[in-house]
């Protein structure tokens, strides 16, 4: 028998890390979904193209149903149509990150969520470019850089996390 093959979507980003999950559960996206996580990684080139090149990390991508309710996602949470990534910048800086994705543009929403150490970016087609900070007292309008540390927040986890 042969492991079923996760294949490259484009030059840097492979099918298996835009479904990664730790929570053991099913997370296979169908056809249309596939279709969106190419896109998805397309668009997430020309972001790392504008971080220099440099690596990406992604903690999630699409999640199936069980998935997102596993890890606490919001019912509709744009990770369920595969159209979302929460992403780190490897030797990089969150602020490059999000400059990037800004520079990009064509997101529907950029969420940085500092106490986790990751941006959440969708390309969701109502594109409504909407760019939001995760706080300790919930999201808050545009980038919030030091919110985790005025409100007392940890330090970004690391990426090894
Ligand atoms: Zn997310």
């Amino acid at each position: 028998m042969t492991e079923p093959k996760l294949p490259l979507l484009t030059r840097h980003f492979s099918l298996a890390e835009l479904t990664v999950t730790n929570t053991g559960l099913d997370n296979w996206p169908s056809d249309v979904i596939r279709a969106r996580l190419r896109q998805l990684a397309q668009y997430l080139e020309q972001v790392r193209e504008r971080c220099g090149g440099r690596a990406l990390i992604i903690t999630s991508g699409y999640r199936s149903t069980a998935v997102n309710r596993a890890v606490g996602g919001s019912p509709t949470s744009a990770h369920l149509k595969g159209y979302a990534a929460d992403i780190r910048i490897h030797r990089g800086l969150d602020s490059d990150l999000i400059g990037a994705i800004r520079s990009v543009g064509g997101f529907d929403q950029l969420i940085y969520e500092p106490s986790r150490g990751i941006v959440h970016v969708s390309i969701d087609p109502r594109q409504r470019g909407q760019v939001k900070t995760l706080t300790a007292r919930g999201y808050v309008n545009g980038i919030d850089n030091w919110g985790w540390h005025r409100d007392g927040g940890r330090k970004p986890p690391s990426p090894s996390r």
